[in-house]
């Protein structure tokens, strides 16, 4: 046992330990606000019905699972593309896409790159932010710093500190922004500050990285993708990491795209060659079926008007959820504004402790809660429970 002396045990994931806790609690009005993923009205999180249907036709038409090159499919990462940043900048010969093994991927072959192109670059991240954020770039050697984002007293995004921070940041400096749907807080940038933001990019020369993992899930497809396509439109140099893992329902089949812009067409060539480069050693190639799958709805107009049909009714009952808790009581009005699943609950640590082993509410140790966990007839539960800890 010498050759692995020097490896220190690392804490499990905090999230996997409260989803056993909650499969172990045997009480019937248990609520499971930990997750983080989709649930339906009956906690359920299906296959959206349009990837069912495509992959009812990829098992009876797929020719061939011989290998693809490190790109991916090229289709599928072209068709995403007009998804996520509408035609023109899908069209642009400064702007080159890569499939990845999901929005994970697509960031980690983002940061390899970063590091690659300018070895002592600094990443900015909002904080709070998604906790895999930190490791996926300092694994990549990048160094990090945060930001303010979000207001703990009146819960919204709190620009004015957010911009204060990255005076601070140097030319060559990268920002690594969510584009919509803020995990875990949900607070939501307006689009004075997006405009705000790419000012401060453009004044600085930051480079803004854009994390695109819930496109559709808050406001609708086009809204979702409008900071990332203003950032795009305002300034030469910029990345967008994308997930279809949420929009999509095809978790576990790792679907994604990096996207990469430059301020021309030549550099595009060299920064794409990166890419690929990059993609052979990490993980060759990206695995195919999910990619397929989304391909295989985007292409059919039935297939792509039946999944964004089931993607207005999941957009529909998070807001919707939104709605009824920021109705129910004053220190949770602000979420009816914010958007997507997450959300930040004004709780100590004591009282998230204590919800659980008292009452059966289950959410994450910072008190960000999966509103998905909730149905409209669990709500009152919900506030019930919380009744003695809002202020
Ligand atoms: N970015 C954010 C903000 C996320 O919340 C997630 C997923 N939790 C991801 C990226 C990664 O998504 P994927 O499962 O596609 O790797």
């Amino acid at each position: 046992d010498t050759f692995w002396r020097n490896l220190e045990p690392q804490a499990p994931d905090a999230l996997l330990a409260i989803i056993r806790h909650y499969r172990e609690d045997s009480r019937p009005g248990k609520i499971d606000l930990g997750v983080g993923i989709y649930r339906d009205e009956q906690g359920r999180t299906p296959v959206m019905a349009a990837a069912k249907a495509a992959e009812g036709l990829l098992w009876q038409t797929q020719p061939t699972k011989a290998y693809l090159g490190a790109e991916g499919d090229v289709v599928y990462t072209a068709l995403l593309a007009q998804l996520a940043l509408g035609e023109s900048l899908a069209r642009s010969d400064r702007l080159v896409g890569v499939q990845t093994p999901g929005g994970t991927g697509a960031l980690r072959l983002g940061a390899e790159l970063l590091a690659r192109a300018s070895p002592g670059a600094t990443v900015w991240t909002s904080e709070p932010t998604w906790p895999n954020h930190g490791p996926i770039f300092t694994q990549a050697g990048l160094r990090m710093r945060t930001h303010r984002y979000y207001r703990a007293g009146d819960r919204e995004v709190d620009v004015h500190g957010m911009l204060a921070d990255l005076a601070h940041a140097r030319p060559g400096d990268v920002i690594l922004l969510q584009a919509s749907c803020h995990n875990p807080t949900g607070a939501t940038l307006g689009p004075a500050d997006w405009r705000q933001i790419a000012g401060l990019c453009e004044r600085k020369g930051l480079t803004p990285f854009l994390d695109l993992a819930y496109q559709g899930l808050g406001d609708g497809l086009e809204e979702d993708a409008a900071a990332t396509r203003l950032l795009l439109n305002e300034l030469p140099d910029a990345l967008v990491a994308y997930s279809c893992d949420k929009n999509f329902g095809l978790y576990r089949d790792r679907v994604g795209a990096l996207w990469v812009q430059s301020e021309s067409s030549e550099r595009s060539d060299a920064v794409y060659s990166n890419m690929l480069a990059l993609a052979r050693s990490l993980w060759s190639m990206p695995p195919d079926h999910g990619a397929a799958v989304v391909r295989t709805v985007l292409e059919a107009d039935d297939l792509r008007a039946k999944w964004s049909a089931e993607l207005d009714t999941m957009r529909g009952r998070i807001n919707a959820l939104r709605e009824a808790l920021g109705a129910s009581h004053p220190a949770l009005a602000p979420l009816a504004r914010q958007r997507g699943m997450f959300a930040l609950l004004p709780l100590a640590p004591a009282q998230i402790a204590a919800l659980r082993a008292e009452r059966g509410v289950y959410m994450a140790g910072n008190g960000r809660i999966n509103l998905c966990g909730l149905t409209l007839a669990t709500v009152p539960d919900l506030l019930d429970a919380l009744r003695h800890y809002l202020p």
